[in-house]
């Protein structure tokens, strides 16, 4: 068994406008743009990374923006749900604010005794802040968003698989425990690791429809090791038991690996290291252009072919 995961690292998904996107994740939400970097695959779209102060692991949303890209279909083999953690008591507020932001697809519920509030992004992605004890977070505090009611990172996130039972085996291979179940959805719980340690699996009906990727689906969901050799021994342990994984690649601010699961998620394992003040100072973190080197001789065509953000 894997005992290098300390939960959840960041979480990329897909967007139609690089504009309303950022609006919606710094005003909206309140959290940081913390890196303005492009797709290191397709350099003509931006990589967006909003989280907390320095977009600490466990608190790492991470957009592409592809223009004109048609909605994703929520289905089976995804994430189906993206969870934020928000302080205690703080729903209320959440509640009045998104509503008054236009945000749709309001709707509060308790799951595993947990007050959540449900919530759509611009893109119809599936989101909910669910309510947490604070464990040593903090807020950013945009979008005059006080520290009471903040984003304080990722509670975790829901998956909508059909095959729960495989996909549970494979986050207990991966170092989580099976906690409780309520209704289809069993949780998951990692400890030892950062406050974004709950992953709940929900298992839908055989025939429900398969995903279908496009804005407002989650691309994949990365899980978080300290540093490089942690991230070599969890990648010998997934290839040891049958996982094709890729070879680590250099994203700048972390190393990546990358694996699809038997439900068909992509899971991606990214070290703490080096992180996003690799680059810039705190202070001012997110708000130039950042290239990966093989870029930097095309920065004034990438500028161009990009669409100017708003700070
Ligand atoms: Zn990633």
């Amino acid at each position: 068994m894997i005992k290098d995961i300390k939960g959840l690292h960041h979480v990329t998904s897909m967007a139609a406008d690089a504009n309303q996107n950022n609006s919606f994740f710094t005003e909206t939400l309140g959290l940081r743009r913390v890196k303005k970097t492009v797709n290191f695959d397709a350099p003509e779209v931006y990589h967006l990374y909003y989280g907390d102060e320095v977009g600490t692991p466990g608190s790492i949303m991470t957009y592409f923006p592809f223009g004109n890209m048609p909605k994703g279909r929520r289905g089976a083999g995804e994430v189906g749900i993206t969870e934020f953690a928000v302080p205690d008591g703080s729903l209320e507020f959440w509640q009045n604010h998104l509503a008054g932001k236009g945000v749709s697809g309001l709707k509060t519920e308790t799951v595993f005794g947990q007050n959540r509030l449900n919530f759509d992004g611009p893109d119809g992605d599936s989101f909910a802040l669910v309510e947490s004890e604070v464990r040593d977070r903090e807020a950013w505090t945009g979008g005059g968003i006080s520290q009471n009611a903040g984003v304080l990172g990722f509670n975790g996130a829901r998956f909508r698989v059909r095959d729960a039972a495989a996909t549970g085996e494979l986050l207990t291979f991966m170092g989580y425990q099976k906690a409780e179940t309520e209704g289809d959805i069993t949780r998951y719980l990692i400890e030892g690791g950062n406050a974004a340690d709950t992953i709940d699996i929900e298992q839908l009906a055989s025939a429900a429809p398969v995903a279908d990727q496009g804005a407002g689906s989650v691309h994949h969901i990365a899980f978080a090791v300290n540093d490089r050799a942690a991230q070599l021994r969890v990648r010998q342990a997934l290839m040891d038991t049958g996982y094709q994984v890729t070879p680590v690649i250099d994203r700048d601010y972390f190393w990546a690996i990358y694996f699809r699961t038997p439900g068909g998620i992509l899971f991606e394992v990214a070290t703490n290291e080096p992180g996003f003040d690799r680059d810039e100072d705190t202070a001012h973190l997110g708000e130039a252009l950042k290239l990966p080197s093989r870029y930097e001789a095309h920065r004034a065509q990438i500028e161009q072919l990009l669409p100017p953000l708003a700070a």
